[in-house]
């Protein structure tokens, strides 16, 4: 009988979607942080549930051959890459796995390893999984000493690692972060504490424009101006690439990041990128994937499965800042892109402006609200229809108007395999088949995965 704080020596055989290693003893799971697949290890069952527990790696006996040593001395600890002690292939492997896995499950796809095809990741043509991200959050705090500390939350919490040099991270972020700890220093502007709700600086977000070389600078404050900001835009500017230094203000007691005011102190209100020869204005608070290299791919991907040869109205949902949209619109007679965020409506708008592009309109508004009224009120239809969701997938309102508006391919563009497989059922249930599917590494070392899959219309 396992029993709570036995030691006992286990093989893993198996991991959990969020990374961890399962290893069974008489056929009961146990879940072991940090341990990969093929590895012998010594553990201390920490925690029973009825039909699984959790428990401790003390000792790794015998190291799987898809074990690394991690490059980053945080990882351990950091909740950001937790799977940098596997190997980038069985990275690649696992993340294929949980695509099809999903897919199975959830979705009901018996055949889902044929209909997916093999996993896109940096491991080819000079690629480089490493400092790959152009957006960085880093959460501001101190610490018992009353020092001040940037870095990432310690993962399941609040506690924050005092680590910038992030190796997934562009490496222009380390001297950004360091002049703004010498700025806070400098002037005694205190980092916010959660605790109290006082203190000003929350966060430092950066974004950085990989093929324009821009970089963004954002600082979100507890408050409603920053003291002595004239001498941090002096200091910021030093850092090569700065285009754009701007303050967030966010005084509300929440986990959320970003405000809904953004300031621009220095420069414009905004970077400009490129993706495949479109050009991207982007905001403080419009998204942007953060994985440029691999966006290419994906984009490229989700035109192949569009399928357009010039005729084709397609409306591009949750378009963010038109990324998509304008990708695609060269291609179609007219795209229509629906977006939650005024900001990156705005962006939407002046990036298609910015390409010569004449054949888009943008919508501000809920997909679940914008595509009913749209179809009610104006009969709107289209020949192609793109999908690219938060975590969260589809609203079911959102999906039962893209059946109505009877489009030949839904092509799904997703960050979650899980809400996917979600979607994809109830899409099989009302007429659209999977016909083939592909994962894209977007986010190396961490264990998410975007996959875009391209659904047909069974009835003609
Ligand atoms: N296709 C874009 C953005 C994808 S991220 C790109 O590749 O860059 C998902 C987007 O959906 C975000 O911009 C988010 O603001 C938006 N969003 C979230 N909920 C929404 C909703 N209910 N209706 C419309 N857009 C929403």
């Amino acid at each position: 009988m396992i029993k709570k704080n036995s030691k006992l020596d286990i093989t893993i055989t198996d991991m959990t979607n969020e990374g961890e290693g399962i290893g069974k003893v008489d056929g009961f799971p146990l879940f072991v942080k940090d341990a990969v697949i093929g590895d012998r290890v010594k553990v201390t069952v920490t925690k029973l549930k009825k039909n699984y527990g959790y428990a401790h790696l003390d000792k790794v006996i015998k190291a799987s051959p898809d074990r690394v040593e991690p490059v980053c001395p945080v990882s351990k600890r950091c909740g950001g890459c937790t799977l940098q002690h596997l190997s980038y292939d069985a990275q690649l492997k696992f993340k294929y796995n949980k695509v099809v896995n999903c897919l199975k499950r959830i979705g009901g796809i018996e055949d889902a390893s044929n209909k997916i095809k093999d996993i896109i990741g940096m491991d080819k043509d000079g690629c480089n999984p490493w400092n790959y991200r152009n957006k960085a959050q880093f959460p501001v705090g101190c610490d018992k000493a009353n020092n001040i500390v940037t870095g990432f939350y310690a993962m399941r919490s609040h506690e924050i690692i005092d680590y910038s040099d992030c190796k997934i991270q562009h490496p222009s972020n380390v001297a950004i972060v360091e002049t703004i700890k010498a700025f806070m220093d400098e002037y005694a502007i205190p980092p916010y504490d959660e605790g109290s709700h006082t203190g000003i600086i929350r966060h430092i977000v950066t974004r950085i424009a990989v093929n324009s070389g821009e970089i963004m600078v954002c600082l979100v404050v507890n408050s409603d101006s920053l003291p002595y900001d004239d001498e941090l835009v002096e200091a910021l500017v030093g850092v090569e690439g700065v285009a754009s230094i701007c303050i967030n203000i966010n005084q509300d007691k929440t986990n959320r990041i970003l405000g809904d005011k953004t300031v621009t102190l220095y420069g414009k209100d905004y970077i400009i990128d490129s993706i495949g020869g479109v050009n991207y204005r982007i905001q403080a608070r419009s998204f942007y994937q953060v994985n440029p290299v691999q966006t290419e791919v994906l984009y490229e991907q989700a035109l192949k499965y569009a399928a357009l040869d010039g005729d084709e109205v397609v409306w591009d949902v949750y378009c963010g800042i038109g990324t998509i949209s304008l990708f695609l619109a060269g291609k179609a007679k007219h795209v229509y892109g629906v977006e939650i965020v005024p900001e990156a409506i705005e962006d939407a708008i002046a990036n298609a402006k910015l390409n010569d592009i004449k054949n888009t309109i943008f919508y501000v508004g809920k997909a679940e609200e914008v595509l009913p009224r749209e179809y009610e009120e104006r009969g709107v239809s289209a020949d192609v229809i793109v999908v690219d969701p938060p975590r969260k997938g589809c609203d079911i309102k959102a999906l039962e108007t893209i059946v109505k508006m009877n489009p030949a391919r839904v092509v799904y563009v997703s960050c979650d395999p899980a809400t996917l497989a979600r979607d994809i059922k109830w899409l099989g249930d009302n007429g659209y088949v999977l016909k083939e599917g592909v994962a894209v590494d977007m986010f190396p070392h961490t264990t998410h995965v975007e996959t875009v899959v391209l659904l047909t219309r069974q009835n003609t």
